[in-house]
């Protein structure tokens, strides 16, 4: 009998086993559907030896102090500040939109104060700020946000801007100075040994059996289990009962050159003349010393694996339903980008399990208060009502 099975050994289920395994004692089966452990984050040494991130590139970054303390106890790290260029006028500018990318583009020598004037011309004012167009075009107007956003949000997504939430776009920020970096977090590092490597460490518990290219529907009714904690997509737990929710998906196409770079930077975005959205070259990431170098293309499509939840307000609706249904079916837990249908990257995840962790241990001393509560009361029924008279048990 385990005291807990988890579906999903990404982030949000293995950190949850970690957690139950070595603060709470729990024996714990986590399982995956998939051969490997590590999610979305799994990476491994291609054919030529290359370290590559098997769904696409992953950076990691927090300003949580709490989330990198808490995963520096499973891995070293590598500094990495990830520089992403976009492809626009065929010519390679910074993105997020900054002074050197208005400059470049325009061929200006802007100060910091006159591209915080060139964007107030700019832009046009929408109140309130609802969708993924209002927030691009409400800080840097109509042109760049043709030139930047438009197409790659199509692509992406396959959604006008206008049809997304504000929160989408708004993970890629404006800027008025030369700060170049894609991210401003207080750390960026990459797991020195990589994110397997990583999870190696954070299942290493005697506590923790791992079951792979398993899915948790082949063993629900089969492996005794006391509670779930369920980390794949909300809707198919509940056999899409009120609906499917929309997923969008990736193909990765990945290639290997016989050169040392083949990028002067992390990623090149593409958001108008490609099929693909950006092609990312894993050395700059992983830091690795090799003659060869490797990239990989992402090619949004519809069908396939389920990576990004579509941030719109009838899917959010429609995850309410399920998440009020998940409220009422008694020790099953849902965390996660899938379990609970939020656009998180991975310190998101991390720390998301790690508050219900907390809220599984509260629980837990709840339900032990209650039943021992519920003990002594029956006793003193027990006392009151003895039909022998008798005062002693
Ligand atoms: P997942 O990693 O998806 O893990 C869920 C696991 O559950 C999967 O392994 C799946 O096989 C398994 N599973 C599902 N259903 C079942 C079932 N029924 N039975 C058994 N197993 C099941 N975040 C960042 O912070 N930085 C980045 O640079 C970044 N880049 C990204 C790039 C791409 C292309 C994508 C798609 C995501 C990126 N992210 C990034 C987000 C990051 O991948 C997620 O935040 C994180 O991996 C989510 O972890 P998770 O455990 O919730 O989900
Ligand atoms: N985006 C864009 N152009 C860019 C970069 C991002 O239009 O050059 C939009 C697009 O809608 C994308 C979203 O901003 O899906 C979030 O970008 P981010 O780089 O955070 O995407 P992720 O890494 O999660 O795929």
């Amino acid at each position: 009998m385990f005291d807990f099975v988890i579906a999903g050994a990404g982030f949000a289920g293995s950190v949850l086993a970690e957690r139950l395994a070595s603060q709470a004692n729990k024996k714990v089966l986590l399982i995956d559907k998939r051969n490997h452990i590590g999610g979305n984050t799994f990476d491994y040494y291609n054919s030529d030896g290359i370290l590559v991130h098997k769904y696409g590139p992953h950076i990691f970054h927090t300003n949580s102090r709490n989330v990198f303390d808490y995963l520096s106890m499973f891995t070293e790290w590598r500094p990495y500040e990830h520089h992403v260029l976009a492809s626009v006028d065929g010519q390679l500018v910074p993105i997020p939109i900054n002074q050197n990318t208005v400059n470049c583009l325009y061929g200006l020598d802007l100060t910091s104060e006159e591209v915080s004037a060139f964007f107030s011309g700019k832009s046009e004012k929408k109140y309130p700020v609802k969708t993924s167009e209002d927030v691009v075009i409400n800080a840097v107007g109509k042109e760049l946000y043709e030139k930047f956003f438009k197409g790659y949000t199509k692509k992406q997504w396959d959604l006008d801007p206008s049809e997304l939430d504000a929160s989408v776009t708004a993970r890629v920020p404006t800027r008025t100075n030369r700060d170049n970096r894609y991210f401003t977090d207080i750390y960026q590092s990459m797991p020195l040994h990589g994110y397997t490597k990583m999870f190696e460490n954070i299942l290493a518990h005697p506590n923790i059996k791992v079951m792979l290219n398993t899915s948790y529907e082949e063993i629900k009714n089969v492996i005794p289990h006391v509670s779930l904690i369920f980390t794949g997509a909300i809707d198919s737990y509940f056999d899409y009962c009120y609906g499917r929710l929309p997923y969008r998906s990736l193909e990765f196409k990945f290639e290997t050159h016989d050169a040392d770079f083949i990028q002067s930077t992390g990623t090149v975005n593409y958001p108008n003349t490609q099929a693909y959205t950006r092609i990312t070259e894993f050395k700059y990431l992983t830091g690795q010393k090799h003659a060869k170098t490797s990239v990989v293309y992402e090619y949004p499509k519809a069908e396939g694996d389920p990576y990004y939840p579509i941030p719109r307000p009838e899917n959010n609706k429609m995850y309410k339903k399920y998440e009020t249904l998940a409220e009422t079916v008694p020790h099953v837990y849902f965390t996660g980008r899938l379990g609970t249908y939020k656009y998180y990257n991975m310190d998101q995840v991390v720390g998301q399990s790690l508050t219900l962790f907390k809220r599984i241990m509260q629980q837990e001393a709840a339900t032990e208060h209650k039943i021992a509560g519920a003990g002594i009361e029956a006793k003193l029924v027990n006392l009151k009502y003895n039909p022998n008279g008798s005062t002693t048990e």
